[in-house]
């Protein structure tokens, strides 16, 4: 748990900021062996970059970002032009926009944006924001009583996301999921919303980058382990994507030249690895291709 902002910024990140990383649960793989549905092109064993999922048409994403603060509104109030800068980010990094850091990746053709109408049909700013320490703890059940329609808005929990820099709670192809339900959400950590935050090397946005990856049908690189190189078996081992070298664990930093799984170069630069904010740069085209399928397959209601 992360306390007392103010001492924490004299004194760098809190320990557990550091050491959780990304809460996303990994499902076993055995578990996914036995239950996953072998239906579709992006299911939890498999995936089928067919041509279909290419990035053609863009695909628009609304957004509610809940802020969720303490009692007092003070750890956890994140600014409004801090959650702008992080819309930013998310859409310079999934269209691979020239000039921005993002700029090294595959263009998704996705876009994001903060909604302009509420699930009532009132205008809003696609910000909500609420006082209550309970939540702001990562404690109770806040989405059921604060959740837009998870089947028509990416809801966004920026809190103490207990601990960790932030997480999704399922992947959507898990059968397990509960997609389209009010838990079916993102958590990201206060301090590592926006451009520029307060704790690099967390501090340009990343975390939401990656989040929304995993929101979108994407594995740690490294999820499963090494799996093997080579197609088609690279489809339904390791990240179940092929154009993702094997990769054995997660990594920080940003060492250039370091390797995993016989020497194969550890992809730092991906967005689905741990490593700094400024280290990574790009989506790869199946990574892109499996988000597009899942939309489609998991989320048909959210793109317009
Ligand atoms: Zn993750």
């Amino acid at each position: 748990m992360i306390v007392g902002h103010a001492l924490a910024l004299l004194s760098g990140p809190p320990h557990a900021f550091e050491a959780n990383g990304c809460a996303a649960p990994e499902p076993a793989p055995s578990w996914v062996a036995k239950f996953a549905p072998t239906t579709s092109d992006c299911s939890m064993d498999s995936t089928v970059p067919g041509p279909q999922w290419l990035p053609t048409a863009v695909l628009r994403i609304p957004v509610v970002v809940h802020v969720v603060a303490d009692n007092a509104c003070v750890n956890g109030n994140v600014s409004d032009a801090l959650v702008h800068s992080q819309m930013a980010v998310l859409n310079e990094d999934f269209r691979a926009l020239a000039g921005t850091p993002g700029a090294g990746g595959v263009d998704s053709k996705i876009e994001f944006f903060l909604a302009t109408v509420d699930p009532s049909g009132n205008p809003t700013t696609g910000i909500q924001r609420y006082c209550n320490t309970t939540w702001y703890q990562d404690s109770g059940s806040y989405w059921l009583s604060s959740a837009w329609d998870p089947a028509r808005y990416v809801n966004i929990y920026t809190h103490s996301a207990g601990g960790s820099r932030g997480y999704v709670p399922f992947l959507p192809a898990d059968p397990s999921a509960a997609v389209g339900q009010p838990q079916d959400r993102m958590v990201i950590n206060w301090l590592a919303v926006g451009r520029v935050g307060p704790f690099p090397p967390y501090h340009t946005g990343r975390t939401v980058t990656h989040e929304m990856g995993h929101y979108l049908g994407l594995f740690h690189t490294y999820y499963a382990g090494c799996g093997t190189a080579s197609a088609p078996a690279c489809y339904t081992t390791g990240d179940r994507i092929c154009d993702t070298p094997p990769n054995a664990t997660s990594h920080k930093g940003c060492t250039a030249g370091i390797t995993s799984c016989g020497g194969v170069p550890v992809p730092i630069q991906n967005y689905m690895e741990l490593t700094d904010d400024t280290c990574m740069t790009g989506f790869t085209a199946e990574q892109v291709q499996r988000m597009r399928c899942t939309l489609a397959t998991y989320r048909p209601d959210l793109a317009q």
